[in-house]
């Protein structure tokens, strides 16, 4: 029998995380079968590293060469039907699952939901850490459920929608990083209804696509279309997404820039009381789209993404989102909150 975990040390990450940076590990545990997490993190050797869950590394920055400590990497990736009520079906998705294959495994099964979220890199295991969201959908909505192992009161652990405190690129995993290793995901999904595609862009691009019918694969097809012609790819172009939050402020302070400078897009933020600001439009505004120090460079394609061109280190890609924050935060004064995590600094 295939061993549960395998443990191996000094390990490279550089095809470890999407903005290829040539960080080194003390550890890496690969571990394809998530019952034997209480093993692994009783193994002797393990017991004084600090212990870092990573997927697919899309929404990481190494900000140091050497992560001192130990990375737990979850390979299981089975999905299974565990229920269906008749207008639902309850799917259960094991963490190291790819997100995108989930997607297309759902559309082939005539399921709907996750086609907004199409092409979003990354393990299913980590959806909901930052609650993926995209084109005016939230993985949250369709979340049952998520499983974990809890590190604090080590034991598994399955908390129902309700305890998973989900918000905007937000949730109780995201607020506690490590406590808890989320072993499986727990979808609820409809077989059919209406597709979201109020977003800005969405039904004129399914018209484009020769007048299409927003079907869930229309849809996420249209999704893939404009993802691929907005944001550079991570296999040629090192890049985290989108690296910093929109902003959420009060909407006092949204009137009072709109007032201020021209043009401010604003957006309904959770409450009434508050407005989501575009980070892209504030970072292109102080005047940083396609700025470019050595290999470290905020995109020309999109001001909210950084990029490594090539050499950058994680340091200076740091530096640089420092730079675009101290920067928007003088001339608007609206703090920005990188999306991704830091890993070995802090922001
Ligand atoms: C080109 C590009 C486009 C993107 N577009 C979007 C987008 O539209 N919307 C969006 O929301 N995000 C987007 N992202 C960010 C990223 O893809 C998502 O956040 C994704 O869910 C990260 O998955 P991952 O497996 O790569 O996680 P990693 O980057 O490996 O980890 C991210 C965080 O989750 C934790 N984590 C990962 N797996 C687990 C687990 N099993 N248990 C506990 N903690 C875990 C890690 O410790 C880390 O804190 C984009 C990224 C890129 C590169």
């Amino acid at each position: 029998m295939a061993a549960a975990y395998s443990l191996a040390w000094d390990v490279p990450l550089h095809g470890r995380n999407t903005f290829h940076l040539d960080a080194r590990a003390d550890c890496l545990a690969t571990v394809h079968d998530a019952t034997a997490l209480p093993s692994l993190l009783a193994e002797p050797a393990l017991q004084d590293l600090p212990l870092l869950v990573l997927g697919a590394g899309s929404n990481v920055l190494f900000a140091t060469d050497r992560i001192a400590g130990c990375l737990i990497h979850l390979q299981c990736d089975s999905i299974r039907i565990v229920g269906d009520d008749g207008g639902h079906v309850l799917v259960h998705v094991d963490a190291g699952c790819e997100w995108d294959a989930l997607v297309d495994w759902t559309l082939d099964c005539g399921l709907q939901g996750l086609e907004n979220l199409a092409l979003i890199p990354g393990q299913a295991g980590a959806a909901p850490i930052q609650n993926i969201g995209a084109y005016g959908v939230e993985v949250g909505t369709f979340i049952a459920a998520v499983h974990v192992f809890d590190r604090q009161t080590a034991a598994f652990d399955r908390l129902p929608t309700e305890r998973c405190g989900f918000g905007y690129r937000d949730s109780v995993f995201k607020r506690a990083p490590d406590r808890r290793i989320v072993t499986a995901i727990e979808l609820r999904l409809p077989k059919a209804g209406a597709t979201n595609v109020a977003y800005a862009g969405l039904g004129e691009e399914l018209a484009a696509m020769g007048g299409l019918q927003p079907t869930p694969r229309n849809v996420a097809a249209a999704v893939r279309r404009i993802r691929r012609r907005k944001l550079p790819d991570p296999a040629v172009t090192g890049n985290a997404g989108s690296f910093f939050k929109n902003p959420v402020v009060a909407r006092a302070v949204a009137v009072e820039l709109q007032s201020r400078f021209e043009g401010v897009p604003v957006f309904p933020a959770s409450t009434d009381a508050e407005r989501k600001l575009s980070a892209a439009w504030l970072i292109e505004q102080a005047g940083w789209r396609g700025f470019r120090d050595g290999d470290a460079a905020v995109s020309a394609q999109h001001a909210l993404v950084l990029v490594n061109l090539g050499q950058a280190t994680g340091p200076q890609l740091l530096a640089l989102a420092r730079r675009v924050a101290a920067s928007v935060q003088e001339k608007f004064g609206v703090a920005l909150e990188p999306e991704p995590r830091i890993v070995g600094a802090t922001f």
